[in-house]
């Protein structure tokens, strides 16, 4: 979806990419901010971690979360924003949108489980780029079809 965003979605946008601001991403020069919504309104960012190991890269994604676990908001999720893009490119030029890698869907996907299970309404997934307008917004099923989750393990 191109176009408008609902003030909600942009809102949360915004928020991602305050975090990646903040990414330390000094090897890839690519920046990525996550901001989760959780269901009374509280927002919680995170954003990329590298490090010269590079196998040791931490997602904003997976920071976020880790988080929202941490404060007993991991069922507790309402959405997901994630934005980012390359550190030295041209802010004229359009951005491209930043969706999440496959360990981070993995990690959505397990919190969208859990918080089904209380009630939850499914995660809305709202993917950005550095900056502009573009957007699109997607469920979890759709990024992750098919998903081996916690049902696997009974
Ligand atoms: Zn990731």
């Amino acid at each position: 979806m191109s176009g408008d965003y609902s003030g909600l979605d942009l809102a949360l946008v915004i928020e991602a990419r305050k975090a990646m601001a903040n990414a330390y991403a000094p090897y890839s020069r690519f920046a990525v901010g996550a901001a989760v919504e959780l269901d009374n309104g509280t927002i919680v960012r995170g954003c990329n971690l590298e490090n010269a190991s590079y196998g040791l890269a931490l997602c904003a994604e997976a920071g976020a979360l880790s988080t929202v676990n941490a404060h007993g908001g991991f069922a507790r999720i309402r959405a997901i924003a994630i934005a980012g893009g390359p550190m030295d490119a041209d802010p004229n030029m359009p951005s491209a949108i930043v969706t999440p890698c496959g360990r981070c869907r993995q990690l959505i996907r397990e919190a969208r489980d859990v918080g089904r299970d209380r009630g939850q309404a499914d995660i809305r997934i709202i993917c950005a780029g550095a900056h502009g307008q573009d957007h699109r917004v997607y469920s979890i099923d759709t990024l992750l079809p098919d998903a081996f989750g916690p049902a696997n393990l009974t």
